[in-house]
């Protein structure tokens, strides 16, 4: 089974893309205002291997001229990719080069988590909304690939943490996503490899026991969260590469006062067809311009200016929803300029996270859902999924300094597999190999994983998150409260910065009752 999108057809010329395979070309494309979606429904339906379509309502019109609308549909192996570009051309042959659109109520830089909430909660109470979006995908931070003949790759978010308050569970149900209730089994080690069962245990208290000790820690004056160490413990490497990979970061770089407003109710669930393939459905009807950078916002005037590479947009309302690492490194200049920003951005850095997506030849042999640390006396070690969900693959995840320069070296997957191979056994190399890896550092359009705050700049998530005059708004996971760096944290965010522009115009947005 391969997972699809597609957009329609500018100038007559339809695509198709295949998850994961970027060299179908995904260039802009333009629709007919008047076309509907019930035809082109129609026509997938009836050919014999379209397994599963999920299109927007029947009767919506295709998004702005210029704008790609997405369509998912699930297709069999032997699926014709020349037919579906016949059967769009027929369908959406009344395209024409329409006009970038200049002129909105309200325009939102981004189309992760965080700004097609936005787009959703402000299209639905009526403003016409345009979400301004650099990559020729929509999701961001999160993105599925399909890798090896079908393993589901979520390339950045991947599980549904805090599940039972995670927005996204709902959704996903409510679009068909089946929703995975395994339970990780981060802190094992499967088959104990060189890590006996009783020095687990032991692992598993003194973890406890530093969580404690932080939560006593954060009733006192900010501190590195490394301060709270017990000085000589023999676990002290693997609890720091433990918030390697939770906050991107070690501790010594991470704020006691931030870590305890996060929200945890340890219970991370998974997607079966991937967290990126959700987002990508979720945000497939929103009035999205791919392929549009924004260069910079002037907001001297009456109206915002927002300068793209595209053109011009006129707004009333900006929503800015870029990751902190671009924020502190203005990548997107605004006049009059906000330092405000900028200094609460460098105090919420963007950690570094990265994953290496491994075939294993005869993977049956593993454990579905087993779990091996690298190593357990360093901080510097991989933490490994084995067959992840059933899959005949493992998963390799780096954080903080190792993923940093691992990924700048391009040395992810040697690291990986050399550490696997000391643990499992030098015949091991001859049946790994390396499909896939992650490369969010050196992405100019993320420039890290998640954010963790700094000693002493906890605050500044709802200094990142206040408006400016009224008119400029600011979502994304750094702007959440109690998800921050989490993508159902970024989209609780893109719903009250849409709640805020609402309210600037004059409007009520119930959030509650919002998805
Ligand atoms: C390896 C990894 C693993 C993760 N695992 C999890 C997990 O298991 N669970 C979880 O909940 N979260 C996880 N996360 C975090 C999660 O992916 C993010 O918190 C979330 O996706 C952020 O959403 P956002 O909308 O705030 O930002 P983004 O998704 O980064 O969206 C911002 C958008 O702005 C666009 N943009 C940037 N510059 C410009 C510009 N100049 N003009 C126009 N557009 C621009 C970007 O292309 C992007 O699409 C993970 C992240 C990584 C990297």
């Amino acid at each position: 089974m391969r997972q699809i999108y597609g957009g329609g057809c500018p100038l007559g010329v339809a695509w198709a893309q295949p998850v994961g395979c970027p060299e179908i070309p995904t260039s802009l494309m333009t629709y007919s205002r008047d076309a509907s979606y019930a035809p082109l429904q129609a026509s997938f339906g009836a050919e014999p291997n379209v397994q599963r379509l999920l299109v927007a309502p029947e009767g919506i019109r295709f998004g702005s001229p210029r704008m790609p609308d997405l369509f998912e549909c699930q297709v069999s192996s032997n699926f014709n990719f020349p037919r579906i570009s016949s059967l769009l051309k027929c369908q959406i042959s009344l395209g024409t080069d329409m006009q970038f659109t200049s002129s909105v109520d309200v325009a939102i830089i981004g189309a992760g988590a965080a700004g097609l909430a936005a787009a959703h909660a402000l299209h639905d109470s009526g403003f016409s909304v345009l979400v301004l979006e650099a990559r020729d995908r929509i999701g961001g931070r999160a993105f599925t690939k399909l890798v090896g003949g079908g393993i589901v790759f979520d390339v950045g978010c991947e599980w549904l943490h805090s599940a039972d308050l995670n927005a996204f569970v709902t959704i996903a149900r409510s679009l068909d996503f089946e929703v995975a209730e395994a339970p990780p089994h981060w802190s094992e080690q499967s088959y104990n490899i060189d890590f006996p069962l009783t020095e687990q245990r032991e692992f598993r208290a003194a973890c406890e026991a530093f969580e404690s000790r932080l939560e006593r820690a954060a009733e006192g004056p900010d501190t590195a969260a490394a301060d709270v160490l017990e000085p000589g413990n023999r676990w002290n490497p693997l609890i720091d590469a433990v918030s390697s990979y939770v906050n991107g970061a070690e501790l010594s770089l991470v704020s006691v006062h931030d870590g305890d407003k996060y929200l945890d109710t340890n219970l991370d669930w998974r997607l079966r067809r991937g967290y990126g393939s959700l987002i990508a459905t979720y945000g497939s009807a929103c009035n999205t311009a791919l392929g549009t950078e924004v260069k910079s916002v002037d907001h001297s005037g009456s109206e915002i200016m927002v300068e793209t590479s595209r053109g011009t947009v006129r707004t009333k309302r900006l929503i800015t929803t870029l990751p902190t690492a671009l924020m502190a490194a203005e990548t997107i200049r605004f006049y009059p300029e906000l330092p405000a920003k900028t200094e609460a951005a460098a105090g919420l850095p963007l950690g570094n996270a990265e994953k290496i997506m491994l075939a294993v030849e005869g993977a049956e042999m593993f454990p579905e859902e087993g779990h091996l640390f690298g190593a357990i006396d360093r901080t510097a070690t991989g933490s490994y999924d084995l067959r992840p969900l059933g899959q005949p693959c493992i998963e390799a995840f780096f954080g903080g300094s190792l993923a940093r320069d691992l990924e700048a070296t391009g040395e992810l997957a040697h690291f990986a597999i050399d550490e696997l191979v000391g643990l499992l056994g030098s015949d091991f190399r001859k049946k790994v190999s390396a499909l896939t890896t992650s490369g969010w550092a050196s992405d100019r359009y993320a420039g890290g994983s998640y954010s963790y705050a700094l000693p002493g700049h906890s605050e500044d998530r709802a200094i990142l998150a206040a408006p400016v005059d009224g008119r400029l708004f600011f979502a994304g996971e750094a702007t959440s409260s109690r998800f921050f760096s989490t993508t159902h944290g970024a989209h609780e965010s893109g719903l009250r910065a849409a709640s805020e522009v609402a309210r600037s115009m004059g409007l009520f947005i119930n959030r509650d009752r919002l998805t």
